[in-house]
């Protein structure tokens, strides 16, 4: 029978957990490939821990069950079950052989969860629950199991044929057919299996670990890609070293691979020692990827590696506990970061992603823990709270233990769990003993959903020469969400200025642990500026009653980047606040010329990290300027918003001919941070050139992208005119389609270029697109590029006539029928709807009800679709 597990939506919870009472000592697979009919004969030894005989659940979703048999025996109906859930056997003995056949249609398989086929290759993705679509086993974290993998197809078809560990036999079969075996030494739990088998090139490297092991690195991807991936391998290389260098951990199997597919739900995946990769994460060459690809690419590689460690040698114990090994990854992914670039730079675009992206998650009805006590579909929970707020209470333990202490924390952590599946309890516990230090209070951040509120207020006594900080913490509540909150401890580093910028106070780490709470300093001679949050060094919405002047101190003087951009983009910010309230009130708009003396100085200034110069002189999104101020209604906002953006332009445009000039004259062709600096500079300032003096930017644009040396500049160009009506946009949308539509990674930056514009015919543009002879909504990476980044265009998402809102519901019911990971993700743009005025509410209400009630919603998108309307 085919099992389909996608019946009643259930919610599970982190307290009812149980630990298995048996262990799988071993798992013996063998797989014949076919695209129709796939067949797994998969052997099992099984070992009960002690008297407990309740039945043992084996997950199974969508495959269907040929034959079963303990220790060599075909089973007695009555000893199992057939359920939703898969299969429960109830009647065995204390230590068996369990051995289950079954069959499934990898091609039939759009949901690219199990085993499925990308074009003309087999690929896998198990994490979270992919494995029961591949065969009947306990699909859950905490059975851990050394795995044995045969697998055989035709040798012509699928001459590469990978899965985890190390390759121990390949044989030639009759008819063209040839067998390959993998064995796998370290435990793990099935979430981490993977399998690949395709027509699929090799690229081949080395690297001789700190012990002096040699391990083959072997990258696999379609021939034509082959000379695209030199830049992954020398990323994995540095990888592989820091890790070692930072945190004494080497590597263990002797061959580590990397499979490049471009149907992938996520961006990659830690496999053991058989990494895969969403393609935009591996393959890169300068006609093709900008420099945040080159970055990203390494960002990824890194990440999937260190996973080794943190995620697979030392995994979680079940799926609440999602953050332990992201979280945790992701910081480690950041350092890397900040070793290969530009610290400064980084923290700045994690910050901006926390402010504008995950705040709003966090006051929105999907708000959640980091580790979340309950969940319907454990898909919907590879969030940016678990990703990106994960990380930063790491970060904060990081700054509260300081370097050497976290070092120490982590050391023990992998030497006492290595080969087990834990808890975030776990991993705080091991802190906490090497540092001797209660982390009790610090835990509540795994805990508390929602972002605190710390609200400071300065105090300064001339006489007595004091200054006094006074926080004051508390959380909003997102909307449904009841649970008490209790005070966080709130790492704070705080420097303090004087009017000309001098430094008062040396940046120094407050812990703010109470609610109410005063700092006092002494010997401050004049009335400081403090810069709060340096480096954003909390997870914290904070607010502090600046002077405009006073942003000008920090923008011009500060040593932390996070601060000088911070205040750039709030006195910007407060500004447009500013003349809303003037248009609201059916006043003339009148602007504070003192905003744009503040931005002379940084004009001028030189700059040794240009990528940094170019973010202070970047405004602020919409999007930014919407989640910032959501008590001016949208239309209001818009036409407030391009009137500053413009003048802004304006007021500066001779800077900004200067600007282009000069960083346009000092291109190069390489991927140096310098030549990266200029060319970031040059685009800034030919996207403020293009709102001041439309003629000269078009022109130069348009010069621009024909004497291009690589992507960045194309897409600098093309980006300048996006929001433009000015012939040259079309011209070089054109030229662009031309010259790649046979690049499928290309492609996707065309479709996301024309969904994020802010012209009036977006809507239109974005539908027409839909039917473009490039675009598949079978693919997650187009159906990202178009339709998720038209779901983040702040203006026409949100159009008022409701027709953003039907486009995306109406293309949500679509993929729903065969993807629904995909799916749900887009459904989540809905989230923030409750900021909205109340015609826009009304209208988001309607057409998310009538998904709810005309269509037969997955559990993924029922989940994330109920919970977005519920009261
Ligand atoms: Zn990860």
């Amino acid at each position: 029978m085919m099992i389909d597990a996608a019946v009643t939506p259930q919610a599970i919870h982190l307290k009812d957990y149980v630990a298995p009472h048996y262990e799988v000592v071993k798992v013996d697979l063998d797989i014949t490939l076919d695209p129709k009919s796939t067949k797994v004969i998969n052997k099992m030894q099984f070992k009960m821990h002690g008297k407990d005989k309740s039945p043992i659940l084996l997950h199974a979703d969508s495959i269907v069950l040929d034959e079963i048999l303990i220790d060599g025996k075909i089973l007695d109906k009555n000893a199992y079950q057939l359920t939703d859930k898969g299969l429960e056997l109830s009647e065995y003995p204390d230590k068996f052989e369990l051995t289950v056949v079954n069959h499934f249609s990898p091609e039939a398989n759009k949901a690219l969860s199990g085993l499925y086929m990308s074009k003309d290759m087999y690929c896998t993705q198990c994490e979270s629950q992919g494995f029961r679509r591949i065969t009947f086993y306990p699909d859950r974290p905490d059975v851990l199991s050394t795995f044995t993998t045969t697998i055989r197809a035709s040798e012509k078809e699928y001459p590469v044929m990978l899965s985890n560990g190390n390759p121990i036999e390949h044989k030639k079969l009759d008819g063209g057919m040839h067998q390959v075996t993998w064995k796998d030494p370290f435990k793990k739990p099935s979430y981490l299996f993977a399998l690949v088998a395709g027509p699929l090139a090799e690229v081949k490297d080395s690297f001789q670990t700190k012990s002096g092991r040699n391990i083959e690195l072997a990258f696999y991807v379609r021939p034509e890609d082959k000379n695209r991936c030199g830049h992954a391998i020398e990323a994995l290389k540095k990888a592989m070293k820091w890790d070692e260098d930072t945190y004494g951990l080497e590597y263990d199997l002797d061959i580590y691979m990397v499979v490049a597919v471009s149907d992938f739900n996520m961006g990659a995946m830690e496999n053991k020692g058989l990494n895969i990769f969403n393609t935009k994460y591996i393959l890169a060459d300068p006609q093709t990827a900008t420099d945040k690809d080159y970055q990203l690419i390494e960002a990824v590689i890194g990440h999937e590696y260190f996973h080794n460690w943190s995620g697979n040698r030392v995994t979680c114990r079940d799926w609440f506990q999602l953050s332990l090994k992201e979280g945790l990854t992701v910081f480690r992914e950041q350092q890397f970061s900040d070793y290969c670039g530009s610290p400064g730079v980084n923290r700045i675009e994690q910050a901006n992603l926390m402010q504008t992206r995950q705040f709003a998650e966090d006051s929105s009805p999907l708000s959640h823990p980091i580790r979340p006590e309950t969940y319907i579909e454990i898909n919907n929970f590879y969030t940016l709270t678990v990703y990106e707020k994960g990380c930063e209470v790491i970060r904060m333990l990081h700054t509260l233990l300081g370097d050497k202490g976290f070092k120490n924390g982590m050391k023990t952590y992998f030497e006492r769990h290595d080969g087990q599946a834990v808890t975030t309890e776990d991993f705080l516990k091991a802190h906490a003993d090497a540092n001797e230090k209660d982390l009790s209070q610090f835990s509540r951040w795994y805990r508390q959903a929602g972002t605190p509120n710390v609200q400071v207020t300065g105090h300064w006594n001339a006489q007595a020469n004091k200054y006094q900080l006074h926080t004051k913490q508390s959380y909003r509540p997102a909307v449904g969400d009841k649970t008490p909150k209790e005070p966080v401890v709130i790492p704070m580093k705080v420097e303090l200025l004087a009017d000309d910028g001098s430094v008062l106070f040396k940046e120094s780490v407050l812990e703010i642990t109470k609610e109410d709470q005063t700092f006092t300093f002494d010997g401050i001679k004049e009335r400081p500026i403090p810069a709060l949050f340096s480096d954003f060094s909390a997870p914290v919405k904070f607010s502090y009653p600046y002077h405009n002047h006073e942003y000008g101190v920090m923008l011009k003087h500060s040593s932390d980047p996070f601060t000088r951009w911070n205040a750039a983009q709030k006195m910007i910010i407060e500004t447009i606040e500013h003349l809303a309230k003037q248009r609201t009130n059916k006043k003339a708009m009148l602007l504070d010329s003192e905003v744009f003396s503040d931005f002379e100085p940084v004009v001028a200034e030189s700059f040794d990290d240009l990528n940094f110069k170019a973010l202070l002189l970047t405004l602020p999104t919409f999007g930014v300027a919407t989640q910032a101020l959501p008590n001016v209604t949208q239309t209001v906002l818009w036409e407030v918003y391009d009137y500053f953006t413009k003048f802004f332009s304006a007021k500066l445009c001779d800077d900004w001919k200067v600007l282009y000039a000069e960083h346009y004259a000092a291109r190069k062709d390489d991927i140096s941070q310098s030549a990266s600096g200029n060319r970031q500079m040059a685009n800034v300032s030919l996207g403020h050139l293009m709102r001041c003096d439309e003629n000269a930017g078009a022109e130069q644009a348009l010069n621009q992208y024909q004497n291009a040396y690589n992507m960045t500049e194309k897409m600098g160009a093309l980006n300048a005119v996006n929001n433009s009506h000015h012939e040259v946009r079309k011209q070089l949308l054109e030229l662009f389609l031309e010259e790649y539509q046979s690049n499928e990674l290309a492609m996707d930056k065309w479709f996301a270029l024309q969904a994020s514009s802010t012209r009036d015919d977006t809507i239109d543009q974005v539908k027409n697109l839909l039917s473009h002879k490039n675009f598949s909504i079978q693919n997650p990476n187009k159906v990202y590029a178009l339709l998720n980044t038209f779901a983040h265009n702040e203006r026409h998402f949100h159009a008022e006539s409701g027709e953003g809102y039907q486009l995306v519901a109406d293309n949500i019911a679509t993929i729903d029928k065969f993807n629904p990971q995909v799916a749900a993700r887009l459904a989540s743009a809905f989230s923030t709807w409750r900021r909205l005025d109340e015609s826009r509410q009304a209208k988001v209400k309607v057409i998310l009800k009538r998904l709810l009630d005309e269509q037969k919603l997955s559990n993924d998108t029922f989940e994330i679709i109920s919970k977005t309307v519920s009261d």
